[in-house]
């Protein structure tokens, strides 16, 4: 511990009034593990109250793509809110939302060209839902109401978007009396570099050529399946889906909240296999991980089949929608992102965790080692005891969260060729030691 900052409050009561008073993700209120008081982060440093100094390996959840108290986006922050921090969007407008709207318009496939921004990821989700239920509804086909999904996936915490999660690994078994019951199609087994093979699509296509006619949209994460299993699946899964729900009259809504903005080594992971959307969601690094953002993005025919029914508007208008403040952020996060050479940091990033997380593959433990683009993954057979996971990568100067049976990392696109190799060298390390 660093002597000048022994007597930090965080010493005492602020992190007892957190542990009496404060709910952490998927945490327990009376029995919490313990939390790490943070005081600062800067580019891929994370500063602990005891004055430790972490490398981060999580970007904060995909989101901190840039590094810490980047200066170009404190810099938009800055003169955002000397402007204004917040005005509502309803009968007004602004130019941080028209700018961030245009960027997304081109970055994203050409196809999507009408945007609705939201609150964070999961109500994207619920956007998203919405937006294909109106559209069927809209055009004469309310039959059209329930959902396709496939297993393993992800896709946010609100009851809309829980209800496509994993019915195993989400939430179902609690709220299953609350959620809408969907139709759940295998998760995809031919892995991104595999060769492809065609019954990897049967049990999707079984389903979709039976209940077409009740599906409004099939919704999945394109290429990468994250908090639902870490996997990185064939592209050629996706332009079979594709193909399906154009043959079947069924909207495609993808889920890029996470995958957005370069990660998987492509803009957006759709790129992988060419293919557009109806419906898209992006958020999470869409601010470079300064505030919570979301927008959906769609085609003219959804937004046309909407605007052509009884009652055009689309349903949704929350209190900090468009919000100033975050997509002047986002602005400047985007530009930033186009700024820099972020594919060969991804080549980069990518081929340094292929080589070094390598070995971990004949730890004893150890079921699978992959890595896609930015993200690499280590999958234990067993779960991991978190507490002490935990603690030992603390110790060890990383920030490394695990879930399950996985050990994952999904850096800042800035992290240098030595900070990336205390990662690895961490997960190598940890592995080794009595962590069950
Ligand atoms: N979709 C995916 C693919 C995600 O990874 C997440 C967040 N982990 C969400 C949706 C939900 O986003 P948020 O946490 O911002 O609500």
């Amino acid at each position: 511990m660093n002597a000048e900052n022994m007597n930090t409050p965080f010493e005492g009561h602020l992190l007892n009034f957190d542990r009496q008073h404060i709910w952490h993700p998927y945490t327990s209120m009376s029995q919490p593990l313990p939390v790490y008081p943070v005081t600062g982060a800067n580019g891929v440093r994370i500063t602990l109250a005891d004055g430790r100094r972490l490398i981060d390996g999580m970007a904060s959840w995909w989101s901190v793509i840039h590094g810490y108290n980047h200066p170009r986006l404190n810099a938009a922050a800055c003169q955002q809110i000397d402007r204004m921090a917040h005005v509502m969007f309803g009968g007004l407008t602004h130019e941080p939302a028209i700018a961030l709207a245009s960027l997304l318009v081109d970055l994203t496939p050409s196809a999507l060209q009408k945007v609705f921004f939201c609150d964070s990821g999961s109500v994207a989700v619920e956007v998203a839902i919405k937006m294909a239920v109106q559209y069927w509804h809209a055009t004469g086909r309310p039959d059209k109401h329930r959902l396709l999904t496939i297993r393993c996936g992800y896709h946010g915490d609100t009851f809309g978007a829980m209800a496509v999660c994993d019915p195993v690994t989400g939430m179902h078994g609690m709220f299953s009396r609350v959620l809408q019951r969907h139709y759940f199609a295998d998760a995809p087994a031919c892995r991104f570099h595999d060769p492809w093979d065609e019954k990897d699509i049967e049990s999707f296509e079984r389903i979709i050529s039976a209940h077409h006619g009740e599906i409004a949209a099939a919704v999945l994460e394109p290429v990468v399946q994250g908090a639902g299993g870490m996997r990185f699946y064939n592209p050629q899964y996706l332009r079979r889906v594709r193909e399906l729900c154009d043959r079947y009259d069924v909207l495609l809504i993808l889920d890029e909240i996470a995958t957005g903005f370069g990660r998987t080594g492509a803009m957006f992971a759709c790129r992988h296999a060419g293919i557009c959307p109806d419906i898209m969601c992006v958020g999470k690094a869409l601010t470079g991980g300064y505030m919570t953002l979301a927008a959906v993005l769609a085609t003219e025919k959804v937004s046309e089949g909407i605007s052509s029914g009884e009652n055009p508007e689309l349903m949704h208008g929350p209190t900090f929608m468009a919000n100033p403040l975050a997509c002047a952020v986002a602005v400047a996060s985007i530009e930033l992102l186009l700024s820099t050479p972020w594919e060969d940091r991804i080549r980069r990033i990518e081929a340094q965790l292929s080589s070094e997380l390598a070995p971990c593959a004949q730890l004893p433990g150890v079921r699978d080692v992959r890595v896609l683009g930015g993200i690499g993954v280590v999958e234990r057979t067993r779960p991991v005891n978190m507490a002490k996971i935990q603690k030992r990568f603390v110790e060890k100067g990383v920030w490394i969260r695990p879930f399950g049976k996985l050990i994952y990392v999904m850096p800042p696109y800035v992290i240098d060729e030595a900070d990336l190799r205390q990662l690895t060298s961490a997960i190598g390390e940890v592995l080794t030691e009595d962590i069950d």
